[in-house]
């Protein structure tokens, strides 16, 4: 699965973890120190990180809007380093993941098709006689390339 932006969306997911589970125990341990205010601060952390892993998730789904959610998740790491939220960890992953998400380039349109050797796939799995009618198809949904013999679109799940 070369046209999912895979690593962006494991390194924010589990960078988005790490900040959700520091927001709540920032909020457990600061409400006891500071009372209400405390909490507040730990609660904004456990946003940050539900953003974050939305985020993530999102890329994962839609890889063509890995700019918006690339800046999103970027911007949260950031703001999110200096406090303790995500233990540091959380923020570093996450900003890689960012980084990995605003560099991803979706393969779309068929001029940017990979031309694959027939001799590679595995043969006994699909029906021998249907694969070369369809080949060349691309995705009217997000422009991905389907296989011979699919009936849905390996990226977004949309049927053909
Ligand atoms: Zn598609």
């Amino acid at each position: 699965m070369s046209d999912k932006p895979t690593a962006a969306f494991v390194l924010s997911l589990i960078g988005g973890i790490f900040i959700l589970l520091g927001g709540v125990a920032l909020a457990v341990g600061f409400s006891f120190l500071f009372g209400g205010i405390g909490a507040i601060f730990g609660i904004v952390g456990v946003i940050f990180g539900l953003i974050v892993i939305l985020g993530s998730v999102m890329l994962y789904q839609k890889p063509q809007s890995h700019t918006m959610w690339g800046v999103i998740i970027l911007i949260l790491s950031i703001i999110a380093f200096p406090s303790a939220w995500g233990f540091g960890i959380g923020s570093l992953l996450a900003f890689i993941g960012a980084i990995l998400a605003l560099v991803y380039k979706p393969s779309m349109g068929p001029a940017m098709m990979p031309s694959q050797p027939m001799g590679a796939m595995p043969m006994g799995s699909m029906g021998s006689g249907q694969a070369m009618g369809s080949m060349g198809m691309t995705c009217k949904n997000c422009g991905a390339s389907i296989p011979a013999g699919s009936t849905r679109c390996p990226s977004c799940g949309a049927t053909v």
